[in-house]
């Protein structure tokens, strides 16, 4: 692990390794008082630093920043906050290499996909940016009496909790609207991969956002990330990670009747018909299950193939992932880099003898990636002969874990696809357009791409059914969720009214 971005990462990073960081409250950085913890590389398995435990008092401070800058950055013009997430936009494009290796450094994601992540999170910044001026905007929904119109409002400060896997694309995601809708931001990110979101917090200071309208704690979820759900003048809960974990935050956040938006787990499927252009449908199975590290909530980590074609449908994904490139994440030939820690590379092996005794058989890796330092590496897994009701082929792994299992037809792959708690992606492959119209019709999914992977577009809904998660993200969706709807309804003057008491 000696390559030159390494080394310019741990540059990066070295103001916020040299004493435990703390967090970012009201433009300014706070050196936190509370607990600390480890902050681990996974391609090593060095400490690279340690991060506070945000305390009460902390965290009330953040919170009151927020709440203190909202009703000012609320007042702006839209065209005023364009300006300034645009300009956050420049200094994320400015800087887009430096947090790319940051997010190698501490998240072990491979550098040919951070590259592109760091920048997109600048195109949410622009598409929000743009969007800003028309925040604001309803509907006129006239009726004979009345003339009735609607006009959007910043709902308040929001927490924005986010988890490790894509750490600095996912928060843009939320945070973006948050501020272009007017609200205030305070943002706890995950406790394995702190740094990124401290870059992002100092960039939006130094592009002229208003302190206190972003801030940023650290800490655990069990005890900042509770703190933060649970305060009364948060007013809106945007949450990323684990659909138990968005459990524990409604409970949380009910008392105070918290509006919240999950994007959970995945456990998707990819169905493979047998009359699709199969090379394509191999290329997008392989990207969507081994791009970063497996650890992706759209992945594709159920191969579902028509019986007909599983055999050498198979054969072909299995020679494919022996040669996936497994190693350093800083070096631009690496396709898979380490698991984020030693407890989720425990927890994805632990699958190994759970597909086995289930009666599935492990045609390629299921082990640790032996020589490759002291980091998390594992190496990409495909499962085969599963059946839709064997655990591996139910629960989220969220590793570089392929499942394939065999269908019939077309009502055994809808029956299958369907038969688990999730309901995030689900990607198809075929060339009969009626069945793409009914397949896609009847899948229990936020979202279908028919004869791709998942190609983002930033106008279209993201978001899952079932246990993946409550709520859009994207387009208009997003102030939606950050935004107060309210109707006003205007006489014309002439309607009866009631007379009591004449
Ligand atoms: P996680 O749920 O363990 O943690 C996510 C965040 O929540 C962290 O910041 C954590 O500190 C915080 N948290 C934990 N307990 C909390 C509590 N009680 N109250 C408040 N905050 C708390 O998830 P993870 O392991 O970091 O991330 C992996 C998961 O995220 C996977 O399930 C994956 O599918 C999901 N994910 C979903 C999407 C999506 O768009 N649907 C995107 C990326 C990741």
């Amino acid at each position: 692990m000696s390559h030159p971005r390494r080394a310019r990462a741990l540059e990066v990073v070295a103001p916020y390794t040299s004493a435990p960081l703390g967090h970012f409250i009201d433009g300014k950085p706070v050196a936190g008082a509370g607990a600390t913890f480890e902050v681990i590389e996974p391609a090593t398995g060095q400490v690279l630093g340690r991060t506070s435990d945000a305390t009460e008092a902390e965290l009330n401070a953040a919170v009151a920043a927020a709440k203190g800058a909202f009703p000012a950055w609320a007042a702006l013009t839209g065209d005023k906050r364009k300006e300034i997430l645009h300009r956050i936009a420049d200094l994320i494009e400015e800087r887009a290499e430096d947090i790319a290796a940051v997010e190698c450094l501490d998240a072990g994601q491979p550098w040919r996909f951070m590259a592109k992540a760091a920048v997109r999170g600048a195109e949410n910044f622009r598409f929000y940016a743009d969007r800003a001026p028309m925040a604001n905007d309803g509907k006129a929904l006239p009726s004979p009496d009345h003339l009735n119109f609607t006009t959007r409002h910043p709902i308040g400060p929001v927490a924005v909790i986010t988890p490790w896997n894509t750490p600095f694309m996912l928060s843009t995601w939320k945070i973006a609207p948050a501020l272009a809708a007017g609200c205030t931001v305070v943002h706890k990110p995950a406790e394995w991969s702190p740094y990124s979101a401290r870059m992002l917090v100092e960039i939006a200071l130094e592009a002229g956002l208003p302190p206190g309208v972003f801030n940023a704690v650290n800490g655990l979820g069990e005890t900042t990330g509770k703190r933060l759900t649970e305060h009364p003048d948060i007013k809106a809960v945007a949450f990323v990670g684990e659909s138990r974990t968005g459990s524990a935050i409604m409970a949380q956040g009910a008392p105070t009747l918290k509006r919240v938006h999950f994007e959970l787990g995945g456990k998707n499927p990819v169905i493979v018909f047998e009359d699709a252009d199969l090379d394509r449908a191999l290329d997008a199975s392989i990207f969507m299950i081994y791009s970063l590290n497996g650890q992706r909530c759209t992945s594709s980590s159920r191969l579902l193939v028509q019986r007909s074609i599983y055999d050498a449908f198979v054969e072909k994904a299995a020679e494919r992932v022996r040669k996936l490139k497994v190693g350093d994440p800083f070096d631009p030939a690496t396709e898979v880099g380490p698991l984020i820690h030693t407890n989720h590379i425990e927890k994805v092996l632990s699958y190994m003898p759970i597909a086995r005794e289930g009666g599935a058989k492990i045609a390629v890796g299921g082990e640790r990636v032996p020589g490759v330092g002291d980091g998390y590496f594992f190496q990409p897994t495909l499962i085969t002969g599963a059946e839709q009701t064997m655990r591996v082929a139910r629960e989220e792994i969220f590793g570089p874990v392929l499942t394939a299992i065999p269908f019939d037809d077309e009502a055994d792959a809808l029956r299958k696809a369907n038969d688990v708690e999730y309901g995030l992606a689900a990607y198809l492959w075929t060339n009969d357009v009626g069945r793409a119209l009914r397949v896609s019709g009847a899948l229990e999914a936020g979202m279908v791409w028919v004869n791709s992977e998942n190609v983002r577009h930033l106008p279209t809904p993201f978001g899952g059914t079932k246990s993946s998660g409550i709520g859009r993200d994207g387009g208009d969706w997003s102030f939606d969720f950050y935004m107060e709807t309210k109707n006003v309804a205007l006489a014309y003057g002439g309607h009866k009214i009631q007379r009591l008491g004449v």
